[in-house]
């Protein structure tokens, strides 16, 4: 039987939280699950109806940045540990708006740690806050090479600066005060539930929509991308399995540069839709490059792969075709989404 534990886990309304929370609760029936989400337009409910009314799961509506409000939940719910995931994650709102990257990104996860260490500072025996972060901190890559738990920070956006600033804040929340820590940092993720201004959501919507693919520069920029549910697998082994202090790089060893993840998922979408070969690639435009853009990123996930035994599930083309069915059965989702204010902000960002 597994020890009963009060878990706070930030962000749960969000793309990858909605995943993490979904594995916790259902996988961990003795584990009280806090989803702590202050439900910006990234936020979603709807992406975790199907467990809401589970016994072990709780919503708290709450800013990671009103320092005061998320020290009384520490007191009210006393959490043993924090998963931390809340975050603007987005890179180009963060080039025309990125003070609130800063508030939410570095000072939100201080808050987090401070109201942590408020109650936890007693007994540290068993606590633990893992924050979530990403590969982009490392900055861009040449030609070869990949980024190991070594490599040296070099952060080109605001989003990845405010993220490097962050696991910088954690890491020295444990060298100063002992506070028990993990950082993972992941590779890009896609899957069911994603925002539609991200690349591979975006553009199965333009698809579905006949609209044109927006295609930054010249197509070439390559990521690594892993399917959701491996990120979420890879939280909960990290999460009971990882070493304090330790970082972990998560990836799915599945480099593409852009253009030929684009073509790849035309194709899929022609045979989905019944349409002629090449008619969604003919959508295909070239936009102007944002500023900043890295070039490369690829993740050696050798550590969390020897250390913990965690490899990705799916390959990229089985992922992909789950993600591809998952918007297609489910229109209403996106349909809420692309109203209202994300439709202002796709217009200034894309049109
Ligand atoms: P997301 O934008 O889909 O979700 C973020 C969630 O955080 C939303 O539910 C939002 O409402 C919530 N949130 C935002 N600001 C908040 C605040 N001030 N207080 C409380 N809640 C707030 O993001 P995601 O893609 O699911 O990413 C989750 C985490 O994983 C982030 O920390 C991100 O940096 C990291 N990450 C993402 C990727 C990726 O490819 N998406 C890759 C590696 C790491």
């Amino acid at each position: 039987k597994s020890l009963k534990r009060n878990i706070l886990i930030t962000g749960g309304a969000g793309f990858i939280g909605s995943h993490v929370i979904r594995l916790f609760v259902n996988k961990y029936p003795d584990y009280q699950i806090f989803n702590l989400d202050a439900l910006t337009y990234a936020g979603n409910l709807e992406n975790i109806k199907d467990i809401e009314n589970a016994e072990n799961y709780n919503f708290l509506k709450a800013d990671i940045t009103d320092a005061d409000k998320i020290k009384a939940l520490f007191q009210e719910y006393k959490f043993d540990s924090v998963i931390h995931l809340a975050a603007e994650s987005h890179v180009d709102r963060s080039i025309s708006n990125p003070k609130i990257f800063v508030e939410t990104n570095v000072t939100g996860t201080m808050n987090l740690m401070e109201a942590a260490l408020g109650i936890w500072k007693e007994n540290l025996e068993g606590k633990l806050f893992y924050h979530v972060s990403t590969d982009e901190v490392y900055g861009t890559l040449g030609e070869t090479g990949l980024f190991t738990e070594t490599s040296s920070y070099a952060p080109n956006s605001p989003y990845s600066a405010s993220k490097a600033a962050s696991d910088h804040f954690v890491r020295a929340y444990g060298e100063t005060y002992n506070l028990p820590y993990i950082i993972s940092n992941c590779s890009n993720n896609y899957g069911p539930n994603q925002f539609p201004e991200k690349l591979i959501p975006l553009f199965i919507n333009n698809i579905i929509g006949n609209k044109d693919l927006p295609v930054y520069g010249d197509g070439k920029y390559t990521r690594d991308w892993l399917y959701v549910m491996d990120h979420a697998t890879a939280i909960d082994l990290v999460f009971h399995k990882g070493k304090n202090k330790e970082t972990y790089n998560i990836g799915g060893f599945n480099e593409w540069q852009n253009i030929d993840l684009i073509k790849l998922l035309c194709k899929i979408m022609d045979g989905k839709l019944d349409r002629r070969k090449g008619e969604s690639e003919a959508l295909i435009t070239f936009i102007k490059d944002r500023p900043g853009h890295d070039k490369r990123y690829a993740i050696d996930a050798n550590k969390i792969n020897k250390e913990l035994g965690w490899e990705p599930s799916v390959t990229f083309e089985e992922g992909l075709m789950k993600t591809v069915d998952w918007y297609l059965n489910n229109p209403q989702w996106i349909e809420a989404i692309v109203s209202g204010s994300y439709k202002e902000y796709y217009k200034e960002q894309y049109l």
